[in-house]
């Protein structure tokens, strides 16, 4: 039996005790993709209240059931087709994985002008997998610079999901490199404040090589069917 609250209660326990010996604060993302709209209900109940979710509908659905729940902030952390970003745009209040200019246009002028902008992330392919989303490093400047037409959108800073590896080194250069990257966009956009990066199998090494925040689904809400 999982217990969420104790799950929660540890990983804010184990970023505190990282954070300790880094100069950034680590915030946490729980992704709740897959799990029931009352899993988030008891992760919130232990005062949990960041959640990132990767499919549209799914996302867009527990956001309208849990619209009681008025200061949950939804986070879009999955790959975006463009007949989806309407749905993102009504019901998130960030996207994460930015990478494309079509997709930046569609949600900027979907985004309801009752709203307050939607915040983004550009999603970073730092391994260079070739069939992983994300831009290349040496594309982000560009794109940022791309991004600053929306009106409707925030730039908040970088997303990347790096290899999925135990090597310990080889996991310090990638999140290093992120790190970097993210140096360099703040000198020209001192007001972005997010490196989103780390997960279950990779949250310490994440932290300790800068990471702001932290997204954690199997650690909270158990393994995925
Ligand atoms: C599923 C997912 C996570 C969480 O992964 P866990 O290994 O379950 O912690 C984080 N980020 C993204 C983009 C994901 O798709």
């Amino acid at each position: 039996m999982i217990d969420i609250q104790q799950n929660l209660t540890d990983i804010n326990q184990q970023i505190a005790n990282i954070n300790r010996n880094t100069p950034q604060t680590t915030q946490l993302l729980a992704v709740s993709k897959t799990k029931p709209a009352s899993a988030v209900v008891a992760a919130y109940q232990a005062g949990q209240r960041k959640f990132g979710e990767n499919y549209a509908q799914e996302g867009a659905d527990k956001v309208q059931q849990l619209a009681d729940y008025a200061d949950i902030e939804w986070h879009f952390i999955g790959p975006i087709q463009s007949n989806k970003t309407k749905l993102i745009a009504e019901n998130f209040n960030w996207v994460q994985s930015l990478d494309r200019n079509k997709i930046a246009k569609r949600l900027s002028e979907q985004r309801p002008k009752d709203m307050p902008n939607l915040n983004v992330c550009i999603q970073v392919n730092i391994s260079n997998e070739a069939n992983k989303s994300g831009l290349a490093a040496n594309q982000v400047i560009d794109f940022a610079e791309h991004l600053t037409q929306y009106s409707n959108l925030t730039l908040r800073g970088i997303m990347a999901i790096p290899l999925n590896t135990d090597d310990k080194a080889e996991l310090n250069k990638m999140f290093g490199q992120l790190h970097d990257l993210y140096q360099n966009l703040k000198n020209s956009y001192p007001a972005i404040d997010t490196l989103s990066m780390g997960m279950s199998n990779d949250m310490q090494t994440a932290i300790e090589n800068g990471s702001t925040m932290v997204r954690i689904g199997t650690a909270i809400f158990g393994a995925r069917t």
